[in-house]
């Protein structure tokens, strides 16, 4: 097998593309639909959930879609789709061959969200692990902490008269806290990206309690979800914004809002986790802080190195 780094495997005359298009019609495995890694164009296999994700939110109407479990063949080399925690429908990818398999993990959370199916891992002998929060700096403080802010920032806007604004990516974290919000009945508005990803969960059965789309009031009995593009264009009367992402651990933004650490990716402690469990022999890092996450896992005995500029065969 033979893996390069913009996402080709190729096994004898084989080959498949890891969350890129590639160059002569080669299926495309999609782990999830964020825009950093879905493909617009070419035969893409992905989930159900991501295949309806990608319909409505890039209009991609082609896509064949592969469910969690079952294998499908692709010329000598055999493909199993696993969830992998991140969002609505996102996929860790299995590769088999009679060579030593190869797992893509796509983008990863360990802990069991509020919206999305839990991780299932899988073993391999090559692993391919994203490294987006691969150093110390990210460990995400416990679950009950990161609730316990959000509700206190909602409860101290509203003491205040002002308008609680959550900014949080419309596809995956806008889901994660209309499900929290939901626990406690609080009135929600989303704006209208947010309120098209939301229809597609609750097709899929994900409860997000009751919400209503967000029309430009500047009456909002309740809290607002936006994304962090849009929240220049709030109208609402007083409105006090907190930024929902894990790059909150280390980045202080200077538009004044407040930061919550609630992210939808593994912090570095869980990636380590994840890595053992997988059990691979060998290993590639991926996006963020690959070359940092390299130089740890290999302090822990693993053969890893960054995905960076050549290929390499296994
Ligand atoms: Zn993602």
């Amino acid at each position: 097998m033979r893996i390069h780094p913009n996402g080709r495997v190729e096994f004898q005359d084989s080959a498949i593309m890891l969350d890129h298009a590639g160059q002569n019609a080669e299926p495309i495995l999609l782990s999830h639909a964020h825009a950093d890694h879905a493909v617009r164009r070419g035969r893409i296999i992905s989930s159900p959930e991501t295949k309806r994700l990608l319909e409505v939110r890039y209009g991609v109407k082609t896509a064949e879609s592969l469910d969690y479990g079952k294998r499908m063949s692709l010329g000598k080399m055999k493909v199993t789709l696993y969830p992998s925690g991140h969002i609505l429908g996102s996929s860790q990818v299995l590769v088999e061959t009679d060579q030593p398999s190869l797992l893509y993990s796509g983008d990863i959370k360990l802990r069991p969200g509020y919206s999305c199916r839990p991780i299932h891992i899988p073993q391999a002998e090559n692993l391919i692990v994203e490294a987006t929060f691969g150093t110390h700096l990210f460990q995400w403080p416990k679950r009950e902490r990161i609730e316990k802010q959000i509700f206190d920032f909602i409860e101290q806007s509203l003491i205040g008269g002002r308008t609680p604004v959550f900014m949080a990516y419309s596809l995956g974290k806008s889901q994660e806290l209309l499900a929290l919000l939901a626990r406690e009945n609080i009135p929600v508005w989303v704006s209208k990206t947010v309120w098209q990803m939301s229809k597609v969960y609750e097709e899929f059965g994900v409860d997000l309690g009751k919400y209503r789309l967000y029309a430009d009031e500047r009456d909002v009995p309740g809290v607002l979800i936006v994304p962090p593009q849009k929240a220049r264009y709030v109208n609402a009367d007083n409105p006090r914004f907190a930024t929902v992402s894990g790059w909150a651990m280390t980045r202080r933004w200077n538009d004044g809002s407040s930061q919550i650490p609630l992210s939808d990716h593994a912090d570095f402690g869980e990636l380590l986790r994840y890595v053992d469990k997988v059990r691979p022999k060998k290993v590639w890092t991926t996006h963020g802080y690959a070359r940092e996450l390299a130089s740890v896992l290999r302090h822990r005995g693993y053969d890893a190195c960054p995905l960076t500029a050549r290929q390499f065969a296994i």
